[in-house]
């Protein structure tokens, strides 16, 4: 019989994280089993933590053994098996702590608690005396039924007298209690009306090839099971495919999870999924709080749903027979998670398919460099499909040379091209989109006197002026200030706002062009939250604008049938951002913005302007000859060895003290130089791109290596050293998305 438990314990401090011996009371034994939640004691305190094992009891020291204390408590919720092994698996390969895992698995902070809603007795007819419970009465008799919180959001009355005034109404019957377990507020993304599309499934006839594609990928599913790399083209139909597959994994009584880059950003795939499958679906999105994850939780690991959607910690959903898991827009970088716990949902993918015996599809129409190499090396089965639905052509291309334009005298960011087919298209009743990968007005602030540049005094960058109220804001940390008449140096009056934002584009082309009517969705606009993103985006799809303006929150897979022209103001910012991804993000974006444009019967054109026709992500781009770029972009990649070529590691110390952390990382440094052995690249340590973020100096170690083993071994290495965590941020990441 096991007596002694190995848990992993939820406590904030890391030198004491990890796992830990406990012995299980005689009457916890019939309750307990791995991925049980439990209370443990801790240094005096009670904590939550997760079952990962049980021990043999002669095999623990005795000495040690005497000294083992009990498990307070073992709740209802627990972690199923399976995911136990992924999460331990995940440590073991970032070199991080079990517990972080599977708290991306189970939420520890909610319980089980049901929630009471109170309900009106309209029988009631006795006379209240009381104002709040009167109050409380009528916006019940209004409302039918409502929980604490809600009739305290309502009448303004703080939480605890609605409470008491609620028991008091209760007790004399006025109102009835009904209790809950998750029913809470659910937050809907849809955009409305779908009136271009009929979505019942019985009267979408597949093309042909994604007929094709879904007759191959079920084969597939039946026989060897490789992960499928779905490249279609956009517009090619590829969550219809995604919906026929899954309907056919559902009707064998399994269940499915569809990982989109951001719930929000997505909205038209989240909807299509809510009418094609009613009442299945749990979307796990930021927006909710602790207790509806919770809750949705238990819905799924119940099997009261048995399709996810929802953004990169959806993979660790506890589907109930889980047999398919769908990545749309594999290549988003979104998957990423580049903060502690670091991981990539598309690797936490694959394993935990290799694991379950999954049916993986990863989809997009620009696949990562990573995706592409694995199909060439045999990993991974490659499904296209070329064309769009009804054979709709893809826009057509047409590069504008800035440098030309300034030849001829016009400075505007505007070339007359632009200008001309954006009047046609306005003049012609359709749509445009006008694509800038830059928020903000100007972004950056210069006295043309003294050379002084407005930067945040926190970071390590140009503060970038934003219209809307008038401010310099950094767009690394919160600071702020209004912006500026006068140089703060020279006292002089010769202050020059430059470079170009959404803003200023949005400013400008009604200059140009007085009757058009714009609508602007940046991270500024996304950032206020999502219900704002959702009426921007109705305001569009309705034709109340007819100029659609953003940044690369707008390339995602939005569908707006009447644009017929999309503008990328300036296809060198990304271009020129200094990481080995640039020349792949560029090209994403080109064909992903491009893909906007052209969805309904009107035809589709994109205008690119740039003062760098000849790069050839460009060229690829505008050709659609995505085996040619890649080609070439595998090429580079080989020559510099970057990714898929070797596997990086990521090693970031940062902190006040500028020294301390300087001197901290040349050791850790020195000590990784003399423990490994394998061919293993080590560079640095070195002043990250963005030396100074909100106050804080950070250096980088980046080593590079052909195997993952090396790596994972140095993570090991790393998780040992302990530093001083008021001094210095300590974190590592591997395959990283983030190098400044
Ligand atoms: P992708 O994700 O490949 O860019 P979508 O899945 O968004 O493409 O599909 C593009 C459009 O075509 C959507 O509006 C969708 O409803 C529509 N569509 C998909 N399949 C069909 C079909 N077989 N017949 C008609 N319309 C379709
Ligand atoms: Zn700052």
């Amino acid at each position: 019989m096991k007596k002694i438990a190995k848990i992993a314990v939820d406590v904030k401090h890391p030198r004491v994280k990890g796992e830990y011996s406990y012995i299980i009371p005689e009457e916890l034994k019939e309750k307990i089993r791995i991925g049980s939640r439990v209370l443990v004691p801790f240094n005096n305190k009670k904590t939550r933590g997760f079952v990962v094992d049980f021990e043999e009891e002669e095999l623990i020291d005795e000495k040690l053994r005497n000294k083992l204390k009990s498990i307070i408590e073992v709740e209802e919720v627990a972690i199923p098996e399976a995911l136990i092994d992924l999460a331990k698996s995940l440590s073991e390969y970032y070199g991080a702590y079990l517990i972080d895992f599977l708290k991306l698995m189970c939420p520890v902070k909610s319980g089980l608690k049901k929630t009471i809603t109170y309900k009106i007795n309209r029988q009631f007819t006795d006379s209240l005396n009381s104002d709040i419970q009167k109050k409380i009465y009528l916006f019940l008799l209004d409302k039918e039924r409502a929980s604490v919180e809600e009739v305290s959001r309502a009448t303004g009355i703080e939480k605890e007298k609605v409470r008491n005034g609620l028991n008091a109404l209760y007790k004399k019957n006025a109102v009835f209690k009904e209790y809950d377990a998750a029913n809470r507020a659910k937050i809907k993304y849809s955009l409305g009306n779908y009136n271009d599309y009929n979505f019942d499934s019985h009267e979408i006839n597949l093309s042909v090839e994604q007929k094709d594609a879904v007759k191959t990928i079920l084969k597939n599913f039946d026989e060897q099971k490789k992960p499928v790399l779905l490249f279609g083209v956009t517009g090619s139909g590829k969550t219809e495919v995604y919906i026929r597959v899954i309907e056919e994994v559902i009707s064998r009584g399994k269940g499915a999870i569809i990982l989109v880059p951001e719930i929000s950003l997505t909205p038209q795939v989240v909807d299509i999924f809510e009418r094609r499958f009613p009442g299945k679906i749990a979307i796990l999105h930021s927006a909710l709080t602790d207790g509806e994850r919770f809750d949705e939780w238990v819905r799924i690991l119940k099997g009261e749903v048995n399709i996810v959607i929802g953004a990169r910690s959806a993979i660790f959903a506890p589907v109930k027979n889980l047999g398919i898991i769908v990545l749309d827009e594999e290549h988003e970088t979104s998957y990423k998670q580049s903060e502690y716990p670091f991981y990539d949902a598309r690797i936490v993918a694959r394993l935990r398919a290799k694991k379950e015996d999954l049916l993986l599809i990863f989809g997009s129409a620009t696949p990562s460099l990573e995706s592409i190499y694995e199909v060439q090396r045999g990993n991974f089965l490659l499904v296209k499909m070329r064309k769009r639905i009804n054979n709709r052509p893809l826009p057509a291309f047409e590069i504008i040379d800035m440098r030309e334009e300034l030849k001829k005298g016009n400075k505007s960011i505007f070339s007359r091209r632009l200008i001309e087919e954006l009047e046609n298209t306005v003049a012609r009743k359709e749509q445009a989109i006008l694509f800038l990968n830059r928020r903000g007005y100007s972004t950056f602030v210069l006295c043309r006197d003294c050379g002084y540049v407005a930067k945040c005094p926190h970071c390590d960058i140009s503060l970038v002026y934003h219209l809307e109220d008038k401010s310099l804001k950094c767009h690394y940390c919160d600071f702020k200030v209004k912006a500026l008449e006068t140089c703060p140096k020279c006292k002089g009056n010769k202050i020059g706002y430059y470079g170009t934002g959404t803003e200023k584009i949005e400013e400008e082309i009604k200059r140009f062009i007085p009757e058009i009517k714009t609508v602007r969705i940046d991270a500024d606009v996304v950032s206020k939250k999502g219900m704002m993103l959702k009426e921007k985006l109705l305001e569009f799809k309705t034709g109340r604008a007819n100029v659609l303006i953003g940044t690369q929150t707008i390339a995602k897979g939005l569908d707006f049938p009447k644009v017929s022209l999309i503008g990328i103001v300036l296809a060198d910012i990304t271009l020129n951002i200094p990481d080995f991804r640039s020349g792949e993000r560029t090209f994403q974006l080109i064909t992903q913005v491009a893909g906007r444009a052209g969805r309904g019967l009107t035809g589709g054109k994109v205008l690119i302007q740039t003062y760098c026709p000849e790069s050839y992500v460009i060229k690829a781009a505008v050709s659609y000859d995505l085996n040619n770029f890649f080609k070439q972009e595998l090429k580079n990649r080989k020559e510099y060895n970057y990714p898929p070529f070797c596997h990086l590691l990521n090693i970031t110390l940062s902190g006040t003290d500028k020294e301390y952390v300087e001197n901290l990382s040349w050791k850790i440094c020195e000590m990784l130089k003399s423990c490994i052995e394998e061919e293993v690249e080590i560079l640095g340590p070195i002043p990250a791109l963005r030396f100074k973020i909100k106050d804080n100096f950070r250096y980088n170690i980046l080593m590079k290596s052909k195997k993952y083993t090396p790596l994972i071994q140095a993570q090991k290495q790393l998780k040992e050293i302990s530093v001083n965590e008021d001094k210095v941020n300590f974190s590592w990441d591997l395959d990283p998305y983030e190098l400044l």
